[in-house]
């Protein structure tokens, strides 16, 4: 399949070769049930324990404080359903992706669970005051994300954990779109639980790892075998396993190089999307956000509009976050931020990964200054707004 210039880095990236390289023994001979007694089962014991080595060294945690999970969405569901209890309350943010998002609202409808959303400002950042005075002495668990999946403000989490730990309430973050990005410490952020997932830096799909800090007392996610030190049962995915693994190691080495390189894109597009197209307007921080994330507003039009056009010339991106493209309704991340709804339904998302280049910035600006002319000018809403200019 030809991707053509791929723009949709958030919603998933391109699998590293050195990655699937590094699974394809696991798809073959060495089929062997990790779980077994006999030396080929041990051999691939220890290719799981050497992938669980190499993600807690990327995020400076301990072998033994990595579950592996099937992605981002079930270790979100893990931190907030293995600590939310009948009738907690829970602190998390109006700007969450749904793997939180929605198991806020599950603990509300089937536990009982009081939930806080803390709103956020015009550029999406969290107020560490807003969180300090949330917490009660029923809070069970504060959740925010490090890095927002749309508009990629990033928030300061080591901050906001001690605010949360000084009151003894534990602190989970859903770093699914920074790890592998950003440096990502558990030891600096002093957090107890962090998602992560594979597919959002060059690994396989359905592949994540929950942190848990040692000592941190969560209900183990899956009954069955002892696999996961009998907190998550399930025979391994290995090959999953073994390439994110490879993955992650590959973007801790990259990422001093490669996060300058596409910070320097992403400041490009910005800068000449908004200078060279009238009415677009950046969503989120100006510096304070994720190396490969842009989003830009455009007035009159719709977003999904905007998509097509760019589709038809080879250029992929997205309106939101990949799992709410599926629904209309308007992005909550946007409306939060009260960017109103013409401003949220013409907002585009572009996130870059490994393979843009300039000379994508440079066509893909091209382009869209064609798309938007033409789109606006079937738009009643542009028509209306040219009217009262005259
Ligand atoms: N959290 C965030 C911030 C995400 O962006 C995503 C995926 O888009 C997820 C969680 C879900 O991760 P997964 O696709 O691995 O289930």
């Amino acid at each position: 399949m030809n991707h053509g210039f791929y723009f949709d880095n958030a919603a998933t990236t391109r699998l590293h070769p050195a990655a699937l390289e590094a699974m394809m023994p696991y798809f073959a001979d060495a089929y062997a049930n990790p779980s077994s007694i006999y030396r080929p089962a041990q051999q691939v014991r220890r290719a799981i324990d050497e992938a669980r080595k190499t993600v807690a060294e990327a995020i400076h945690a301990k072998p033994e404080e990595i579950f592996f999970t099937s992605g981002g969405t079930e270790a979100d569901n893990w931190a907030l359903k293995g600590m939310v209890k009948q009738g907690g309350h829970l602190i998390t943010t109006s700007i969450e992706h749904h793997g939180i998002f929605h198991v806020a609202e599950f603990l509300k409808a089937t536990q009982g669970a009081e939930v806080t959303y803390l709103p956020v400002d015009d550029t999406g950042m969290v107020n560490p005051a807003g969180l300090e005075k949330a917490i009660r002495p029923d809070t069970s668990l504060v959740s925010i994300m490090l890095a927002n999946n749309e508009v990629g403000s990033i928030q300061p989490i080591r901050q906001l954990a001690a605010i949360a730990h000084a009151k003894g309430v534990p602190f989970h973050t859903d770093a699914v779109q920074a790890v592998g990005h950003i440096p990502v410490y558990v030891d600096e952020l002093g957090v107890d639980m962090l998602s992560l997932s594979s597919h959002k830096f060059n690994g396989p799909k359905g592949t994540g790892a929950l942190y848990v800090k040692k000592g941190t007392k969560l209900t183990p996610s899956l009954h069955g075998g002892a696999q996961e030190r009998n907190r998550r049962a399930g025979t391994e995915n290995v090959a999953g396993i073994i390439g994110m693994a490879r993955a992650l190691e590959i973007s801790m080495q990259e990422m001093p190089k490669e996060s300058s390189r596409i910070t320097e894109l992403r400041n490009r597009l910005i800068d000449e999307i908004t200078s060279t197209i009238p009415h677009s307007y950046l969503n989120g921080p100006q510096d304070n956000r994720l190396p490969g994330n842009v989003n830009i507003s455009f007035r009159f039009i719709e977003g999904e509009a905007i998509l097509i056009h760019l589709d038809m010339h080879g250029f992929q991106a997205s309106t939101g976050s990949a799992c709410s493209s599926l629904s209309l309704s308007p992005s909550h991340v946007l409306m939060a931020m009260n960017r109103g709804h013409e401003l949220t339904n013409g907002a585009i998302r572009f996130s870059l990964g490994i393979d843009n280049t300039a000379s994508h910035i440079t066509s893909l600006v091209a382009t869209l200054q064609s798309s938007v002319a033409k789109i606006r000018s079937l738009s009643p809403l542009y028509d209306d707004y040219l009217k009262t200019q005259k």
